[in-house]
C-alpha cells in the first residue's frame, strides 16, 4: 500500500558493464519485460529503461538501469556512465574465458574510478550453456569473494537467477540510500 505513512519510493541507478556479446542487453530485457529474443545480434536497443518492485514493507523501489548500447569499446566514456551509480553489474559469458578477463578490468576500474559504497556484482551469464563452459564455477566465486563482491551465475535465455540477481543488489545497498 503506498498510500501508508511509512511507504517509501526509493530509487536506484544500476550500470552494466562487460565485453560485448556478453548478454548484458538480454539480462535487462528478461528483467524488465520478461522477455528472450534469440534473434538480436550485438545489442537489442534501448539504453535506459527502468523496473519498479515492491518490497514486503509497502517501500517500492525504481531501477534506472543504464545500458551500453555498443560503446565497451569506449572505455574513456565509462566514468560519465557509472557516476551515481548504487549498482555496477559486471557481466562476463561463462563460455568466454576472455570475456572474464574483461570483467576482472572492469572490476579494477571501478575499484580506481567508482564511489566506493557502489555495489558489485558480478555475474556469469549464460549458465544454460554448460556443454560449452570454459570458466569454472569456483574461478568467478574466487574472485568475487576477493574483491568483495556477490557472484551469481545467471541464463537470460532460461530466466535462471535473473530476478535474483537485482533483489540481492537491493539487499547488499547501504540502508540510508536513496
Ligand atoms: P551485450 O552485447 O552484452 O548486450 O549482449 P546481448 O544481450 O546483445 O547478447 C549477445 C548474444 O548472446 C545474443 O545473441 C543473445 O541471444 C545471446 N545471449 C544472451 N544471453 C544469453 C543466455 O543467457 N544464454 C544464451 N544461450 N545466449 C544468450
Ligand atoms: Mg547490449
Amino acid at each position: 500500500n503506498s498510500g501508508a505513512p511509512d511507504a517509501k519510493n526509493l530509487r536506484v541507478k544500476l550500470v552494466l558493464l562487460g565485453d560485448s556479446g556478453v548478454g548484458k542487453s538480454c539480462i535487462v530485457l528478461r528483467f524488465v519485460r520478461g522477455q528472450f529474443d534469440p534473434t538480436s545480434k550485438v545489442t537489442v536497443g534501448a539504453s535506459f529503461l527502468s523496473q519498479t518492485i515492491a518490497l514486503q514493507d509497502s517501500t517500492t523501489v525504481k531501477f534506472e538501469i543504464w545500458d551500453t548500447a555498443g560503446q565497451e569499446r569506449y572505455a574513456a566514456l565509462a566514468p560519465l556512465y557509472y557516476r551515481g551509480a548504487g549498482v555496477a553489474v559486471i557481466v562476463y559469458d561463462i563460455t568466454s574465458p576472455e570475456s572474464f578477463t574483461k570483467a576482472q578490468y572492469w572490476v579494477k576500474e571501478l575499484q580506481k574510478h567508482g564511489s566506493p559504497d557502489i555495489v558489485m556484482a558480478l555475474v556469469g551469464n549464460k549458465a544454460d550453456l554448460q556443454e560449452k563452459r570454459e570458466v569454472p564455477v569456483q574461478d568467478g566465486k574466487d574472485y568475487a569473494e576477493k574483491n568483495g563482491m556477490f557472484f551469481i551465475e545467471t541464463s537470460a535465455k532460461t530466466a535462471d537467477n535473473i530476478n535474483q540477481l537485482f533483489e540481492v543488489s537491493l539487499l547488499k545497498l547501504p540502508s540510508d540510500f536513496h
